[in-house]
């Protein structure tokens, strides 16, 4: 699954693959080549393909159990507000520097 981000120095909207192992430019943004991460490179670099593949996998995991007749309904609208809740607590966590 594909995750966007904005770039705080030029504002633009990108992907997190562009700036993965497998982008031109790791962990620089791809609009103005801002590096992203400065303390953390390598593993901000490592981390965008382990999200992105978690986001996959937990789509595909639930995706088991709808597929399935269990006789209940998954609160989807409520899940993704808890999961949106963890990411945006996440962002107060911050290590800043
Ligand atoms: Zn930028």
């Amino acid at each position: 699954m594909k995750i966007e981000a904005r770039c705080q120095t030029c504002d633009r909207v990108f992907l997190l693959s562009q700036i993965g192992p497998d982008s031109d430019a790791p962990g620089r943004c791809p609009f103005c080549g801002a590096r992203f991460g400065r303390h953390y490179t390598g593993v901000l670099i490592e981390s965008v393909p382990q999200a992105e593949a978690s986001a996959d996998d937990f789509i595909h995991a639930l995706g088991k159990i709808q597929a399935m007749e269990t006789g209940f309904q998954i609160d989807i609208e409520g899940f993704l507000r808890a999961v949106a809740e963890h990411v945006r607590d996440n962002e107060s966590h911050r290590a800043t520097g």
